[in-house]
């Protein structure tokens, strides 16, 4: 097929009319399919259910330095569930803290603590007259809500397959010292499906920022979600990088279950220097007893250790797996050559990114949901929900069935012809 962009106007017109016939069949079959989110499908819920029996009303509920997790105490997690934790995150049990059920709440707690208390000593943010953060684009549009919601500027630093920009990085960090951090999704990052470099890594470990209370937001939260066994992405540790290169305090790595047992009922971690967790706990002990350790409990006699957590994630990786080859496939078979799109084409979590010609984006997932599918908005993807080219869109196959999402597929790249035949006919 010949590509869009080289049609001329007649060959565009007549192309439009049959899609336009495509598409009104599509929508007739009145579909109700949803691609928005990176959810865990229920088949990968059924994953875990055994961990529902792990811990009976007979079980023995004490961990294991005899501390009854039935009752208050151990405020910064149980011992086992810090080496399960510290296992995923590859870092010593002594550096990590133990949450709740969800590290994005370590995220904004992270950064409304920095925020009213300041970080190690320093200032409080909300004292300063600016505050910003870099925001490597397109990135996760959770984290972006985050620092709108409080108020800080965010810059946006372009993403390529090796990490952000890091040219861009290490020059606005060391001349600005408003800029008080930078959000990363090092691994099979949210949306594109990348993972940092080596050099990137480095580079991070290395940074020179003005501000003495910069941190890294490292939230590694697809580190053990690969997608096959045979062809995984490496991340260098960057917690032993920071410590290498004379930074121990540079990064906060953030880390949960939630895609690996359940979603808003798993466990969420942090690792860092000693000297941040300190900072931490300062603040958690005023603000909670304690999290709930039989959530711990139940999570390290599930998985016991990382050899029972990687076993898992390979019967997450079997569920996911043909769900991301197939919209691949249909991408690749429907849209390769045309000229209209680019894709990524992730070896690991949650989500497919792809690029439509610019000012697209907005009409596709319009004209999706017409058809009956929902995908994440346009522009989610970009902080202040803003993308400059209005060309990302972030694709979730997770959630519907093999079934539904070969239909979902199919809507999603025939809207795509549509909208660029119409932009390209102006
Ligand atoms: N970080 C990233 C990059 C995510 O994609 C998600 C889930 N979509 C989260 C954090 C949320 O994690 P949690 O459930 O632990 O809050």
């Amino acid at each position: 097929m010949k590509k869009y962009t080289e049609m001329n106007h007649e060959e565009l017109l007549a192309l439009k009319k049959e899609l336009d016939k495509e598409f009104e069949e599509i929508k007739a079959q009145g579909l109700a399919l949803d691609m928005s989110r990176g959810k865990p499908s229920n088949a990968q819920l059924e994953l875990s259910m055994e961990m529902m029996d792990v811990l009976k009303g007979d079980s023995d509920l004490k961990c294991e330095t005899g501390v009854d997790c039935r009752n208050y105490g151990v405020i910064d997690g149980i011992p086992e569930a810090k080496r399960l934790l510290g296992e995923m995150s590859e870092v010593d049990p002594e550096h990590i803290i133990i949450y709740g059920n969800s590290s994005l709440n370590v995220m904004f707690d992270s950064i409304a603590r920095s925020m009213t208390q300041g970080v190690m000593g320093n200032t409080p943010w909300c004292k300063l007259d600016k505050v910003k953060f870099l925001c490597p684009v397109p990135g996760y549009d959770r984290h972006f809500k985050i620092t709108e919601f409080f108020g800080i500027e965010m810059i946006n630093v372009p993403m390529t397959p090796q990490g952000p920009d890091m040219d861009m990085v290490e020059k606005l960090v060391s001349e600005d010292a408003a800029i008080k951090g930078i959000w990363c999704v090092p691994k099979y990052s949210n949306p594109q499906g990348y993972t940092y470099s080596k050099e990137t890594v480095e580079r991070f470990a290395r940074l020179k920022p003005a501000a003495p209370d910069f941190r890294i937001y490292w939230d590694n939260a697809y580190s053990i979600h690969h997608l096959y066994d045979d062809n995984q992405d490496f991340l260098v540790e960057i917690l032993g990088e920071c410590a290498k290169a004379g930074n121990p305090d540079l990064v906060y790595k953030f880390t949960s279950t939630s895609k690996v047992s359940f979603p808003g009922s798993g466990i969420a971690a942090v690792a860092a220097s000693k000297a941040n967790l300190d900072d931490f706990r300062k603040y958690m002990q005023v603000q909670t007893i304690g999290h709930d350790k039989l959530n711990q409990l139940r999570h390290v006699r599930f998985f016991k250790d990382l050899d029972g957590l990687h076993a898992h994630m390979r019967k997450h990786a079997d569920i996911l797996r043909p769900k991301f080859e197939l919209v691949l496939d249909t991408l690749d078979k429907e849209l390769s050559g045309l000229g209209i799109g680019e894709w990524t084409k992730p070896h690991g979590g949650y989500f497919i990114s792809f690029d439509s010609l610019d000012g697209c984006a907005k009409a596709i997932v319009a004209r999706a949901k017409e058809a009956g599918v929902i995908l994440t908005g346009a522009g989610a993807t970009y902080p202040y929900g803003k993308d400059p080219k209005d060309s990302n869109i972030r694709i979730a196959p997770s959630f519907p069935t093999l079934e539904d999402l070969g239909k979902a597929a199919q809507v999603f790249v025939l809207c795509v012809k549509l909208v660029s035949v119409e932009k390209l006919l102006g």
